[in-house]
């Protein structure tokens, strides 16, 4: 197959995944590598995408973004997205000037399905669900009581099922038979319904029905250490933090790759970025830090149309309500990441619906709302995103009607013919986030002779980066981003080859320089009257003594964790 071939006109499953990323890998050995982080439960590679010009430097001694996708199993838009990225960003290098110069100064690390095992579960089978198919937290799920989710009418699809009862709460829309509305609560004349999940009874007495547990209640995004807790208090938790091959993978890849700032794991549904923390408030974080999610979060807006929110306060309304043990604020609170939560499609956003700032709706308000949704689906998908309430006889539940949303590709996913537009303009936000890693440089080299063989050589070191050399104030307060380093090597022009200095420096040939600020600590408001300058240090000189015979040429390295790696020759003379 040629990559001219590949289209995102619909959701690979895993071999199909696997080919395109090999196939990419094959196609741009320079700038694409591939590898795998681990192994899934039932033994699938998390594979890993390194995306960065390998002749101009090792990816991991480079400034480095980390991108995910499918950390849920039916979210699979973002697996999609991170694909079409991969792409992208390989087919525009030496084309797109930004690309060129990212991939030269910066590494990529994509995941792009952290959950593999569990996608394929949600694109083979009718089934949905969280993470992985495996049972949890009941060792026996198959024995627990209840409605369970399955495929009654054998139509591929778990839909609703609606059942007349006069104790329901809902009827049938006066506008638009395929909408349920809220009854009234002095209502008494009509046909009321309850309304299920499509599937089937387990140990039913014909008395009330209750769901069922999930059998795979397992949820990745909340079995990370950062505020931790068990699944009592929060669903999905797992049994201790990272008890999951896949998220340890995750996990032990993050802390293998200190050179990461910043990261962005996409999701659906939601058409949000969300910006940490999102268990604490913004202000309990270093200003600093939030500033520079804004920043970044404003671009995105830009590129997606979606509103970069703080998770904690808007997301979650700043509650108890927030999930505890995700990865993003693993990622900022104990890395020092910089990470946003992408939230990517929405149906309700699409159809007119606006949802930020979050608040209740009224009946009449939530009525209108599933109006527009069928409205939108009756226009753009030609009707087909939802099912038309139909009869069937239940051989438990006698008479009842299966219908409702197709949920997983008009809900919780992009449809097929909006999937590639959703890729693309994420992309974009991935390219220009990935661009505001620090950027060392070494500026007006010189060397000045002293006398006797003796010289001083100086330079200035810049950061020209939007983030600062140690990414985040989080990571230095976390010591998680050791200080910038310059020094001096042998320089032999013939075959470059890097040795012990063939000068003596007096004085030490490293230097340890501390970090360079970015332009991110002054992101306030141009002022017309009183221009005010900062306290950033973006520049620092160095300088060295050293003695040595004219015309040797000596290197000078200037290193930093998170800054990435640069050089520069200087002769003595
Ligand atoms: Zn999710």
């Amino acid at each position: 197959m040629e990559p001219a071939e590949i289209k995102f006109d619909h959701y690979f499953t895993f071999d199909e995944m696997e080919s395109f990323l090999k196939l990419m890998a094959s196609r741009y050995p320079d700038i694409a590598q591939l590898s795998s982080a681990g192994k899934s439960g039932e033994g699938r590679d998390i594979w890993v995408v390194t995306l960065t010009d390998r002749r101009t430097g090792d990816p991991d001694e480079k400034p480095g973004t980390y991108i995910d996708g499918n950390f849920h199993a039916g979210e699979v838009t973002g697996s999609m997205i991170n694909l079409y990225a991969i792409k992208y960003i390989l087919e525009n290098y030496g084309k797109e000037e930004r690309i060129t110069k990212l991939l030269q100064h910066n590494a990529l690390y994509v995941i792009p399905r952290v959950s593999p095992d569990g996608a394929e579960v949600y694109l083979t089978t009718p089934e949905t669900l969280r993470s992985a198919p495996r049972p949890y937290p009941f060792p026996n799920p198959d024995e627990l009581e209840g409605l369970y989710p399955a495929d009654v009418d054998g139509d591929g699809h778990i839909l609703m099922m609606r059942v007349k009862d006069d104790t329901g709460e809902w009827k049938v829309s006066p506008k638009d038979p395929r909408a349920m509305v809220r009854r009234a609560p002095d209502e008494e004349e009509g046909t009321f319904y309850r309304v299920y999940v499509e599937g089937f009874l387990r140990e039913h007495d014909g008395g009330a029905i209750k769901n069922a547990p999930s059998k795979w209640g397992l949820d990745f995004n909340r079995n990370f250490p950062y505020g931790w807790v068990p699944e009592v208090e929060q669903a999905g938790a797992g049994e201790f933090p990272l008890s999951e091959p896949e998220t340890r993978a995750v996990a032990e890849f993050v802390v293998n790759h200190p050179n990461i700032s910043l990261a962005l794991t996409y999701h659906t549904t939601g058409g949000v970025i969300l910006r940490v923390p999102g268990a604490h408030s913004s202000k309990q974080s270093p200003r600093q830090d939030i500033q520079s999610l804004i920043a970044i979060g404003e671009m995105g807006a830009e590129e997606t149309g979606y509103p970069c929110v703080p998770c904690y306060e808007e997301f979650y309304g700043g509650g108890d309500g927030f999930s505890r043990g995700a990865f993003d604020d693993w990622l900022f609170d104990h890395r020092g990441i910089l990470a946003y939560t992408v939230e990517t499609w929405n149906l309700a956003q699409r159809s007119g619906i606006h949802q930020f700032p979050a608040r209740e709706k009224s009946v009449q308000e939530q009525e209108e709302d599933y109006l527009k949704m069928l409205a939108w689906n009756d226009r753009e998908l030609a009707g087909r995103g939802f099912e038309n309430w139909r009869p069937f006889d239940h051989p438990q539940l006698g008479e009842v009607e299966i219908g409702g949303w197709h949920v997983k590709y008009v809900i919780q996913n992009a449809p097929h013919r909006f999937l590639e537009a959703e890729c693309h303009k994420n992309t974009m936000f991935i390219i220009r986030a990935a661009a505001t890693l620090p950027r060392l440089v070494i500026d007006d080299v010189d060397c000045r002779a002293l006398g006797d063989n003796v010289y001083e050589v100086s330079a200035l070191v810049k950061n020209v980066g939007f983030l600062p050399t140690y990414g985040s104030h989080r990571a230095l307060e976390l010591n998680k981003a050791r200080p910038v380093t310059a020094e001096l090597y042998a320089y032999n022009h013939e075959n470059q080859a890097q040795g012990a200095v063939d000068v003596e420096v007096i004085g030490k040939a490293k230097q340890e320089i501390g970090h360079l600020d970015g332009r991110s600590g002054s992101t306030s408001a141009f002022s017309y009257w009183s221009p005010r300058s900062s306290k950033d240090e973006r520049i620092k000189k160095v300088s060295w003594i050293i003695k040595g015979k004219p015309g040797t040429e000596i290197g000078i390295r200037v290193k930093g964790e998170r800054a990435g790696c640069v050089t520069k020759t200087v002769k003595l003379e």
